[in-house]
């Protein structure tokens, strides 16, 4: 009981200098406490795969930001995170974490992965976004390489960005290695599914971006962008759907991310 109190009161504190330091507006911090405690609970070792997360989060952000603020979705993008980026982030391994604390012993490797991989992708996304903007060449559409688009824009892919998304997947599996020491997993196979669920969680991103992801056309200034209102008025649809935005996106391909890592790792056990 007494690890729990103060587990949670480290996490408040946590919460509350993110929310000092400009990295979680209030309700950013108000949604990460339940986020940070649960993942506290299931053990340090689960805490720390998400924490890795948020640190490679608030460095490929910060990296070369001055560039990036030359192109306008940054500005739309940047900031504080506010509690829609902590759900559409935290959701899935918190969910993880949450099942860990009742599960069976022999079930805990799969909540592990999934917590694992969910957090893969979603970090590969972050990492190919933000290091895909400070590439030389514009970004080119996932599902139509022919297609240039506009740095930022949802389903675009770099190069640059690919090749982190795998590379900072791979980190995620070494930080996870602790957790997975603890039920039994293997170290190769540990960064093996973190790594292949988030390139994976990132290819979904993106091609749920092109495709389903609302994109609208300013009525002012005729700018196409992910923003429903852009000068002030609301713009026309020009692709996707209206209701799913960015953080829907990322919240469909961090689950589908965990379900491919729970996938190639029973491949793994059958064979
Ligand atoms: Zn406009």
């Amino acid at each position: 009981m007494i690890t729990e109190i103060v587990s949670s009161i480290l996490i408040i504190i946590m919460c509350l200098s993110a929310y000092g330091l400009g990295m979680l507006s209030v309700s950013g911090a108000l949604s990460a406490i339940p986020v940070g405690i649960v993942t506290m609970l299931a053990g340090p070792e689960w805490f720390i795969i998400i924490l890795y997360f948020l640190l490679v989060g608030s460095i490929t952000t910060k990296y070369k930001k001055d560039l990036k603020k030359q192109t306008f979705m940054v500005q739309e993008k940047g900031g504080a995170r506010r509690w829609i980026n902590i759900i559409s982030n935290g959701f899935w391994p918190s969910l993880a974490a949450f099942l860990s604390l009742f599960i069976h012993i022999s079930y805990l490797e799969f909540l592990y992965i999934f917590y694992v991989s969910s957090i893969s992708s979603m970090a590969a996304d972050t990492a190919a976004t933000e290091l895909g903007l400070i590439y030389r060449n514009p970004p080119r559409l996932i599902t139509n390489i022919k297609h240039i688009v506009v740095p930022g824009t949802s389903g675009g892919i770099t190069p640059i960005g690919t090749a982190a998304s795998i590379l900072v997947s791979a980190t995620v599996g070494l930080v996870a290695i602790p957790g997975a020491r603890l039920i039994a997993i293997d170290i190769f196979t540990i960064i093996f599914v973190a790594t292949f669920s988030g390139f994976i969680g990132s290819i979904i991103d993106s091609i749920l971006g092109a495709t389903l992801q609302g994109t609208y056309k300013c009525k002012v200034c005729g700018v196409i962008s992910e923003n429903v209102i852009h000068c002030g008025e609301k713009g026309d649809i020009i692709r996707g759907v209206g209701f799913i935005n960015n953080h829907m996106v990322n919240f469909i391909s961090s689950m589908f991310a965990g379900i491919a890592g729970i996938f190639v790792y029973s491949l793994y056990l059958l064979q």
